[in-house]
Formats: C-alpha cells, structure tokens, sequence
C-alpha cells in the first residue's frame, strides 16, 4: 500500500542546521518560529477558530535526515548515546516515514498575506515541510502522571558564561536580532554536544539566523568565545 501526503506549510526558524537544535520543544523558548502555510491551505478558513488554543501538535517531516532511513535500535542522546531502544521507544529522527511531531506554542496567527502562524519554543529546522496542524487539548491529551521510560525529566542543564569579547561582539552589530543573546543562553544550556563528546578543548560552532556561536564546554559549564555574522545571500 502506499500512500501520499502533501506538505501544508513550511517552517521558518533560525535554526539553519541541525546541530544546536534542542532535543524538544520549549527548551529554547527564544527562537522565533514561524509557520508559513502554502496554497490551496493558506486561506483564513484553515485556520478559523484556531486562534483560541494556546498550544498546536505540529506533524512534520525530518526532511533533512530522511535519505539516511532508520534503524530498528537507536541510540537516545539522554542514555549518554551508548544504550540502545527500539526505534518506536525513542524520538529519533531517523525513523520509518521520517515523521516529526512537536507540542508548540501559537503565539499568534497573521492572516495579512497568506497564512502564517507565529509558534514559540519549537524545536524544528528551518525550512522544514509541515503535513499537519492539530489543537493541543489539555483535558484528554495532559497526562502529569504518565511513565516516560528513560526520560524521566528534563535534561540537565550547562551554565552558560560569555567571553567578554564574544558579549562586545553580538553589541558591535546594529542589526544584531533582540532575541539573539537569549537563544544563544537557552541553546547552549541545552548542551548541544554529541552524548559521547567532552573534550574542553573543542571548539564548536552553532549557526542561529546568520550568525555563527563559537564556544566550548568545561565541566558543566558552556563558554560563549566568539559571534560572527555570516554573509547573507
Ligand atoms: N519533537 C519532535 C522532534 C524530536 S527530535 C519529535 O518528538 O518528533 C529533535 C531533533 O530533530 C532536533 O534536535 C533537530 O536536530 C532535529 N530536526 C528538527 N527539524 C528537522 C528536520 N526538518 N529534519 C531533520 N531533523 C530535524
């Protein structure tokens, strides 16, 4: 059997590739998230009476990783990446279909040209294809007292201390976005490390919007050493 399914929107995020990106939603709750819908969805009645829910499911493709397949055993980042769990126990990416599903917070809905919904706290990949949209309804789908396996809280969380140089930096720039020095701390504490990583001495780079994060981690804390803007094109 084979089925198809079209994409109704795509997402705009600052998050330009996939390291940094926090493991769920609302651990960056900073990064401004946008939903663009895409014709023939994009007209006001799509989305009428939407606007009174303050969270949406998004179903979405992990379009970036779907050429690499799945694996019936994945190894979760939140078991140091060296226990393995059934690919249907885990979140991973590379999976049967390749589909996403995040909980987000709809900020607003801006119907001035097309369809665009404004989400908070998403955890999701600029450019991604969304297939659905779904109100979050607390009554049946909140379950505080449900089992959740290996993942039994929120990940632990790094401090994050800025170089001085890096701080004059991101102030250098007239055009640096509002949000940017907040994402950065809330992205960072997130550890992006891969889980078998801890060598002080690595320097890594994340890429938010056009700017790329320079920093290390020493022990549990992440250092922010250099911002530099990329050249837009
Ligand atoms: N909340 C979702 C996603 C969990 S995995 C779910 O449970 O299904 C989260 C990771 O997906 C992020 O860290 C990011 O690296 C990755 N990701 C986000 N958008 C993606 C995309 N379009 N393609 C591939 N991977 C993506």
């Amino acid at each position: 059997m084979e089925y198809s399914v079209t994409p109704i929107g795509i997402i705009h995020s600052p998050y330009q590739e996939k390291f940094g990106i926090p493991r769920q939603p609302d651990l960056a709750p900073s990064a401004p998230v946008s939903l663009r819908l895409l014709p023939p969805f994009n007209q006001p009645d799509c989305v009428r009476g939407l606007e009174a829910f303050s969270h949406v499911w998004l179903t979405f493709l992990f379009h970036d990783t779907l050429a690499r397949g799945w694996q019936p055993l994945v190894r979760p980042p939140r078991l140091g990446g060296n226990s393995k769990v059934g690919v249907f126990a885990s979140r991973a990416t590379h999976r049967p279909n390749g589909l996403g599903l995040s909980l987000v917070a709809l900020q607003g809905i801006d119907l001035q040209d097309g369809v665009t919904l404004h989400l908070r706290g998403a955890d999701l990949l600029d450019g991604t294809p969304v297939l659905d949209i779904k109100p979050y309804i607390p009554f049946v789908e909140a379950k505080p007292e449900a089992r959740s396996g290996f993942v039994d809280g929120p990940p632990p969380r790094l401090t994050v201390q800025w170089q001085q140089q890096a701080r004059a930096q991101l102030q250098g720039w007239p055009h640096a976005p509002v949000w940017l020095a907040t994402l950065i701390d809330e992205v960072l504490a997130q550890d992006p490390r891969p889980a078998y990583q801890d060598d002080p001495e690595r320097r890594y780079g994340i890429r938010l919007a056009d700017f790329n994060i320079a920093f290390s981690v020493t022990g549990t804390q992440a250092n922010v050493l250099e911002i530099t803007q990329l050249t837009q094109n």
